[in-house]
């Protein structure tokens, strides 16, 4: 029967930790600002937002929250990132996703100013990643990264397979596990023969959006089952990827949906933002 790896109380204590560094900045007269900008009335994005900006408030950073009408235009709110590029109290800044269709998310993403990306998104950032240079990591990735490291499984040389080629989760998440040294393979809808890849992997990520798409069985005995997944089933309850019960059967460590990976993010945007600030005014 495998672990559950608890995401609630590991990003409860990396939260702690960053609001240790928070403290640590204050003889400085340094206070981590992290700004926060969302675009039109999408209820999911509207929780987001709130979750990140208590979460924020509660490690000791400031927040500057941006609510802005689902018409605006694509230069106002280049206009309002150019703003906060230049706000020096602002360390971080996040535009939450997804933007309205009249909006190009890649230009607005790219107007971000690379030092303050909180969300490490900016093209920039994603090429540091894909050099394994240092920069701020795409928060769910990077959190999951945190998750593996609480298992004590060595990655390298593991074969890792990740299920998902998104911007923000999956292609960000192969590259920081084949930095980690991991041998990593990325599935999407046209792979083919998605079960024996998966059958093959110490490590799975899931992220596709499909509720309990992978099976228990496909499984290797003794991996570790990462599921990014965040799916609404029809009585309002939340499921993920995974058939989770099932695959707890095979599994060493296995996250839980909800309480696995979606708690990590929001702690690894509040890492990201102390370290960028820090990064800002070096010493
Ligand atoms: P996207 O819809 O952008 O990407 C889904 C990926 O899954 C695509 O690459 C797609 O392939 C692949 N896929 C879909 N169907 C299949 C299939 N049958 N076989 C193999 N691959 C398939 O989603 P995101 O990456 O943004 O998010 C994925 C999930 O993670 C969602 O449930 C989302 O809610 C959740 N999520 C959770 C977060 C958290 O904090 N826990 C944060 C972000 C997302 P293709 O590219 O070929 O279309």
């Amino acid at each position: 029967m495998a672990q559950y790896l608890d995401g609630k109380s590991i990003a409860a204590l990396s939260r702690q930790q960053t609001a240790s560094m928070v403290l640590s900045l204050r003889p400085r007269q340094i206070t981590p600002g992290l700004a926060v900008v969302l675009v039109g009335d999408d209820p999911a994005s509207q929780v987001y937002v709130r979750n990140k900006t208590t979460a924020c408030t509660a490690v000791g950073m400031a927040n500057f929250q941006h609510t802005l009408a689902r018409t605006t235009t694509e230069s106002a709110l280049l206009q309002l990132v150019a703003q906060l590029n230049g706000d020096d109290r602002v360390d971080g800044i996040l535009v939450q996703l997804p933007l309205p269709a009249h909006i190009d998310t890649q230009n607005i993403l790219a107007a971000i100013d690379p030092a303050k990306d909180a969300d490490g998104f900016h093209p920039v950032n994603m090429g540091r990643l894909a050099l394994g240079l240092p920069g701020p990591r795409p928060c769910t990735p990077y959190g999951v990264m945190a998750l593996l490291a609480t298992t004590g499984v060595s990655l390298d040389g593991k074969s890792a397979v990740v299920v998902g080629r998104s911007n923000i989760v999956g292609k960000p998440m192969g590259l920081l596990l084949l930095n980690a040294n991991a041998t990593v393979t990325t599935c999407h809808s046209h792979t083919q023969n998605l079960p024996q890849w998966i059958r093959q992997a110490d490590i799975v990520v899931v992220a596709m959006g499909r509720p309990h798409f992978v099976s228990g069985e496909w499984i290797k005995p003794g991996a570790i089952v990462i599921d990014v997944g965040i799916n609404r089933r029809a009585d309002g309850t939340l499921c993920g990827d995974v058939d989770t019960a099932a695959a707890a059967q095979h599994a060493a460590f296995i996250t839980p949906v909800p309480g696995g990976v979606g708690p990590m993010t929001i702690a690894m945007l509040l890492k990201n933002t102390v370290e960028l600030a820090k990064a800002r005014r070096p010493l």
